[in-house]
């Protein structure tokens, strides 16, 4: 059966958004748009809810979801303590792209924690997402939606094929807004730890006077055995089925370089750059990812869903500087190359 499908894309009609709140309360999935990715929501309470969820993504039950919660009272029910540097971050970061983590109460069900003492919590700002949730009246535990694997969906087009009929409802707001999905901190020893990259940065952060530690795993390849406080990070993730390669420098004039040396031995390629470099690459397969490090981010995840249609050997995609929103996106994009990368 195809999904129930709620078209907000020119005008949001706050009033259906009801329908999908039910379905959430009676233990159904709803797919719904974050201001970073579009998620796919069931009712954080409900195990049983939950485990659809791990079916539709075919996730592994070893990596953790995220709640999502529409007002601080939620919190309550779902954690044990808030720390200083946790109400902190919260004051200033939510609502927003910023996901804590947290020590669980025995109301989070352990499919959501991944059987972990700990919960990862955000408060999303997009105005649909909280009505939902304050509709539904319960938290809602969302992670991206995709199929687990590929790239976070931002773009309805991108994903319905591989969800449609998995979930009860979709929402369809268009574009998400950052496209990359939250910051995931924790706060150890008063430092707070970045898990994952993402909008809120290191430097959003520091200004508030907290020390930052960013997580080697961030860019560093796991090993098979490795633990990591972030599940999810081992997991291949994001990559196309074509080859890609990612190729980073601190000088732009390296970086165009080497990408032409490397289109040189590998004709059959697909080169994926910055716009401003457009010009510079001397082929037709190429796809521009953006003006600025905010476009590039919006962009990133619908533009490595369209490289295997291109049909080429290698997919060559140019680095950003690795700091502040850049640090999100090469973590991503790393990951799409499974850490194929050649610094210069
Ligand atoms: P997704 O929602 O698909 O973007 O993935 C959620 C990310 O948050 C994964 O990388 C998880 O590992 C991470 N995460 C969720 N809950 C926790 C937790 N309790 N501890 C550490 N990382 C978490
Ligand atoms: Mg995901």
């Amino acid at each position: 059966m195809k999904s129930k499908y709620i078209d907000f894309k020119n005008r949001i009609e706050y009033e259906k958004i009801d329908e999908a709140s039910n379905a959430i309360r009676e233990g159904e999935l709803v797919l719904f748009p974050t201001e970073t990715v579009y998620g796919i929501g069931a009712n954080a309470l409900d195990e049983n809810a939950v485990s659809k969820i791990f079916i539709a993504k075919g996730r592994q039950s070893d990596n953790p979801l995220i709640v999502h919660i529409s007002n601080s009272d939620m919190l309550k029910d779902l954690v044990t303590d808030i720390g200083n540097i946790e109400k902190n971050l919260m004051e200033n970061f939510w609502p927003g792209p910023l996901t804590i983590i947290f020590n669980k109460t025995k109301n989070v069900p352990n499919n959501v924690s991944a059987n972990l003492d700990t919960v990862g919590i955000r408060m999303p700002s997009n105005p649909i997402a909280l009505q939902l949730i304050e509709k539904a009246n319960v938290p809602i535990a969302a992670p991206s939606a995709n199929i687990s694997g590929k790239p976070s969906g931002t773009l309805i087009e991108d994903i319905i094929e591989e969800l449609d009929g998995k979930v009860e409802y979709i929402i369809d707001a268009g574009m998400t807004d950052i496209g990359v999905e939250s910051t995931v901190v924790r706060v150890i020893e008063n430092k707070v730890h970045i898990l994952r990259p993402g909008k809120i940065t290191k430097e959003d952060i520091e200004k508030l006077g907290f020390e930052v530690v960013i997580e080697r795993h961030i860019l560093d390849e796991i090993k098979d055995n490795e633990k990591v406080m972030s599940p999810g990070m081992k997991y291949r993730h994001y990559a196309p089925n074509t080859k890609c390669v990612l190729v980073y420098s601190e000088k732009e004039e390296n970086l165009i370089n080497k990408i032409k040396e490397l289109m040189i031995t590998q004709k059959n390629c697909l080169v994926i750059c910055k716009n401003e470099n457009m010009e510079k690459y001397d082929t037709n397969n190429k796809i521009a990812m953006g003006r600025t490090i905010e476009e590039i981010s919006r962009n990133i995840f619908t533009i490595l869903r369209k490289v295997d249609s291109y049909n080429v050997d290698l997919v060559i995609i140019e680095g950003v500087e690795k700091n502040e929103l850049g640090l999100a996106i090469m973590n991503r994009l790393i990951r799409a190359c499974e850490h194929n990368y050649i610094e210069c």
